[in-house]
């Protein structure tokens, strides 16, 4: 088992272009570590790094105990699961599975024995003769899982292993990752853009942008302290709501103002504001779509531009002061397009530096 370390991690690739910009992480052992952010932001690039089969250009990576810069993939002791799943062809299930085991001079019952345990585990014991052609999109992802799991690695790497899959069988494998991680009780680390992938799934979500680590922390934290407005908006769907505001002091109570409407801030949040010098300056408040409050008695007008009816949730973008923004309800809303409704805040307001967009509360 091992946890891993990157220290000042640098790619810069033949072209010129500096894809991963010095970034330090510490993954804990039997952690499920999940890269998300943008497309581009080196989130693939780093994993590749993790697994040798990109150079690093500068810094240190140490899985356990050891430098491995320049250690091949295959002496590493993970297994990377990709998109595509690369699965030979003309392999059948079981031969796919067995293939790495076999290039190892394993014995072939302890092969045997690898493979019908993992093919188990991924309940695919019934297609073990069959070849990739002859399997669904769920199938092959399984395969390819078992391909990993048979090699018994210290840490599994999976680059976006589930955007071939169709949004229902998706879900599915998002539980059966989740539980897999359970039951083999290993490192995982995972890349995918998709926020909701990051938020189900990761113990702890490294979110990234142009190179950069922006936060590392589990979801919950990453969800109700973002460390800055990418991160704030990057996670968290519908996005969360920004606006130009100021910080006011009324009658020794602080509240953030947005074009006239005051909401008044929880204690913690005043103490924030005011440790951090934010009393009377412009700031861009953030609010999530579920901290919006309709129809409420005090607020500002707004205008219902467009609603989304989710079934069990409806999404209401309103417009207010030429801007629109986005609130989410529950399935009973009755107001519709073109009706006037007072918005405000609930008490989770979040507030952001104008200039380098960092969080303040
Ligand atoms: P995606 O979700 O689109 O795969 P990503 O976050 O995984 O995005 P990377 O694949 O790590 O992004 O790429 C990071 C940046 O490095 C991108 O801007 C990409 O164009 C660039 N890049 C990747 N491979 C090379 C290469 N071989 N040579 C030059 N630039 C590259």
């Amino acid at each position: 088992m091992a946890g891993l370390e990157l220290k000042k991690i640098n790619k810069v690739y033949p072209n010129g272009f500096h894809a991963v910009k010095g970034i330090d992480l510490e993954i804990q052992d039997k952690e499920f570590l999940v890269f998300v952010g943008p497309s581009g932001c080196g989130k693939t690039t780093s994993l590749r790094m993790i697994a040798g089969l990109e150079e690093i250009s500068d810094g240190e990576l140490y899985i356990g105990e050891n430098m491995v810069n320049d250690v091949l993939p295959k002496d590493r002791n993970i297994a990377m699961v990709f998109q595509n799943y690369a699965l030979y062809p003309h392999m059948t299930v079981y031969e796919n599975m067995a293939f790495g085991l076999k290039l190892r001079k394993v014995p072939k019952a302890t092969i045997t024995e690898k493979v019908e345990k993992a093919a188990k585990i991924l309940g695919i014991e019934n297609l073990l003769k069959r070849r990739p052609k002859q399997l669904s999109g769920g199938q092959r992802q399984r395969v390819a899982l078992g391909r990993a799991i048979v090699r018994e690695p210290e840490v599994f790497l999976m680059d976006e292993p589930l955007s071939n899959l169709d949004a229902k069988l998706r879900v599915q494998m998002r539980a059966e990752l989740i539980k897999l991680h359970q039951e083999l009780d290993t490192t995982f680390i995972y890349v995918t853009h998709d926020q909701t992938e990051a938020m189900t799934m990761g113990t702890r979500i490294c979110v990234m942008n142009n190179g950069l680590i922006q936060q590392v922390d589990t979801p919950r934290e990453i969800y109700n302290h973002p460390a800055n407005m990418f991160v704030a908006s990057f996670i968290g769907a519908p996005q969360m709501n920004f606006m130009d505001g100021k910080v006011v002091e009324e009658g020794g109570k602080l509240f953030v103002e947005f074009e006239g409407y005051k909401k008044q801030l929880a204690d913690e949040k005043a103490e924030m504001a005011k440790k951090s010098g934010y009393v009377g300056k412009e700031v861009v408040i953030g609010c999530r779509p579920e901290d919006i409050e309709i129809d409420s008695e005090e607020g500002f007008e707004a205008v219902i531009d467009v609603l989304e009816l989710l079934g069990s949730e409806t999404y209401i973008y309103f417009n207010a002061f030429g801007k629109t923004y986005i609130a989410k309800e529950g399935k009973n809303f009755t107001k519709g397009r073109g009706d006037k409704i007072k918005i405000s805040f609930k008490s989770n307001v979040h507030a952001f530096d104008k200039e380098n967009e960092n969080s303040i509360f």
